[in-house]
């Protein structure tokens, strides 16, 4: 039976950091602040604004909470942001999706100045992590590494295999692994034969959005899976992957939920504190 990776060792390690560093900043009078903007009323949206908040607020990090119009237009959205760009007292900006098929389509995201951008979703940053450069990453794909690091797996030299190629998820996470000299193979969904693929992976790493896809016969003996996929099935939170099954052939497995999921807000703290380093070093 698989040794199973849980989020949450990780995520108490990463809070142990987190917490020091907002203590130094305040005892600096510096009150680490992200902003959430959410377009809309959007309930799964205003949820997890909540948690964030909930979760933040344990670290000493100060969280402003601002709701705009569904209706607002491109220019008051603009400028709404251009006000938290240059507002010192705001560190961070995470902005919620989803957003209105006007903002969509004006690709909103992008006006988020990049030395505020914690998710690291600019194209500037997704640059910089293109070219090797030390910037802010999205935080699922960094919530990987670290769940690795942690423990103790090794990345260098080994064949890993991502499943997805999102511009949030398998693409950094792709580049990420890179960085760190891994063999990497990237499948998707036109991928002919995903099987062929993943049974030689050291290290698979899924993220698709659909309950299942990967099966025991699919995996590599020994080798150790990391389900990224979240999905609700039956009323039930379930990862990618046949947890079940492939549990009792691999070496080691990350559940769902309590696995990647719970790392990726302390990467969002983490960044965020990293946005006010940064910042003073430019002072
Ligand atoms: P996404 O944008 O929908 O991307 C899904 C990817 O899966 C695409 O690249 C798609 O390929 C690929 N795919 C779809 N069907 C496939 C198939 N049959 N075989 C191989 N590849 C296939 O989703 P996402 O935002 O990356 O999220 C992926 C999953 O991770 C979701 O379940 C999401 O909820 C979860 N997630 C979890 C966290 C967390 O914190 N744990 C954070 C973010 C996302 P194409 O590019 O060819 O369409």
């Amino acid at each position: 039976m698989a040794k199973i990776l849980y989020g949450k060792s990780v995520a108490e390690n990463l809070e142990g950091k987190i917490i020091e560093k907002v203590r130094k900043y305040i005892e600096k009078g510096i009150t680490p602040t992200l902003c959430v903007v959410r377009v809309g009323n959007n309930p799964e949206a205003e949820a997890y604004a909540n948690s964030i908040e909930k979760i933040f607020k344990k670290f000493g990090i100060k969280i402003n909470n601002i709701n705009l119009d569904e209706n607002i237009s491109i220019d008051n959205f603009i400028n709404e942001i251009n006000l938290l760009g240059i507002n010192k007292d705001i560190h961070g900006i995470l902005l919620l999706r989803p957003l209105s098929q006007n903002l969509e389509k004006l690709k909103a995201f992008q006006y988020i100045p990049p030395s505020k951008d914690v998710e690291g979703i600019t194209y500037e940053n997704l640059g910089k992590l293109m070219a090797g450069e030390d910037t802010f990453f999205p935080c699922t794909p960094q919530a990987v590494i670290e769940l690795l690091d942690f423990y103790n797996i090794p990345i260098e030299g080994k064949n890993v295999v991502v499943v997805g190629r999102s511009i949030s998820v398998g693409r950094p996470l792709s580049l990420l692994l890179l960085q760190r000299n891994a063999t990497v193979t990237i499948c998707h969904s036109k991928t002919i034969d995903l099987k062929f693929y993943t049974k030689m992976a050291d290290i698979l790493m899924v993220a698709v959005g659909k309950p299942g896809i990967i099966t025991d016969d699919m995996v590599k003996e020994n080798g150790i899976v990391i389900d990224i996929g979240t999905n609700v099935l039956d009323g039930k939170l379930v990862g990618d992957v046949d947890f079940e099954s492939v549990k009792n052939k691999v070496e080691a497995i990350t559940p769902v939920p309590g696995g990647v999921g719970v790392i990726t807000t302390r990467i969002l703290a983490l960044n965020l504190l990293k946005a006010i380093e940064k910042n003073e070093d430019r002072n």
